[in-house]
This record gives C-alpha cells, sequence and structure tokens, in this order.
C-alpha cells in the first residue's frame, strides 16, 4: 500500500518531525495555511477517523491538545482549528488518519464561508431520527 505518511513514519520520506511516541507521530505539513500547520497521526495505518480504535484515537486527541498548545504559543498565534476531513468529498487526499492544527492570527485573512442552510418544517426533527437510530452506543 502506497501511503505517504507511513513513508514518513519509517523515514522512507524526510518529515520536520515535532513529536513521537509509540501511538502517534506528529510533524509540519509541507503545504502549510500558516506556518507552523502540523499533522498529528496514528502511527499504525487507518483511513479515517471513525476506523481509527478508541485507545490511539485518544493518545491521538491528547498529543493533539499537547501540541495545539505548543504551536499556538510558539508561534504567538490568536487562535487555531483543528479539522480532520474524512472522505474524499470533505476534502481528504491522504487516506491516513490525521489532525490538522492551524494556527491563526486577527489578519490571516482566511476565512472558511458556506452558504448555510435552513431545515424546512418537521425535517429537522427527521434528520435527528435518522442520526440517533445510527448510533451505536
Ligand atoms: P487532507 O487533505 O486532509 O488529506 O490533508 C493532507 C495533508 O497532507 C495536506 O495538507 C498536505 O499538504 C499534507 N502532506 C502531503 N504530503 C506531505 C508530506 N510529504 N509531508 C507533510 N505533509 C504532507
Ligand atoms: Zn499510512
Amino acid at each position: 500500500m502506497d501511503c505517504i505518511f507511513c513513508d514518513i513514519i519509517q523515514r522512507k520520506s524526510p518529515a520536520e518531525i515535532i513529536y513521537e511516541d509509540e501511538k502517534v507521530i506528529s510533524f509540519l505539513d509541507i503545504r502549510p495555511i500558516n506556518y507552523g500547520h502540523t499533522l498529528v497521526i496514528p502511527i499504525k495505518h487507518y483511513e479515517d477517523f471513525v476506523s481509527v480504535p478508541a485507545d490511539e484515537m485518544n493518545a491521538v486527541i491528547n498529543v493533539t491538545q499537547t501540541i495545539s498548545e505548543a504551536v499556538s504559543k510558539s508561534l504567538k498565534a490568536d487562535g487555531f482549528n483543528i479539522i480532520a476531513n474524512n472522505g474524499a468529498a470533505a476534502g481528504q487526499r491522504v487516506f491516513h488518519f490525521h489532525f490538522h492544527i492551524i494556527p491563526r492570527y486577527n489578519t490571516d485573512n482566511f476565512h472558511f464561508r458556506p452558504i448555510l442552510k435552513n431545515y424546512k418544517n418537521g425535517s429537522m426533527k427527521e434528520i435527528a431520527d435518522k442520526i440517533r437510530s445510527a448510533v451505536t452506543k
């Protein structure tokens, strides 16, 4: 299987590694939205958010919190986004699960401006019912 992130883990591809332990690795995104844009990923290859087992996801989330603080403080960010794209329709291009940590600045002029929908009569409950019936816990 061809995976650029597995190559980075195995040191077959170069990266600016920020942190690594037995379950998680973090490195700089090569095409940053802002400088210091960092990725956090499980060492084992899982395709997306829902396929990562709970204990590994816990480790990934803990590291994401620690690295967010480091990125934000060291680069004097005014804020930061944590994003995970899941599926090609959502913009995922590397199919090894990752969180993006994107440092943000009051002046960075980067906007995500979707056109928001309105629920039609009764359709909000209909959608909620569909989701509730699919919850597995
Ligand atoms: P996504 O679109 O959510 O799948 O994000 C994949 C991210 O991986 C993009 O932001 C890319 O810039 C980044 N990326 C791709 N190849 C590399 C690489 N060799 N080193 C670091 N980041 C990479
Ligand atoms: Zn991989």
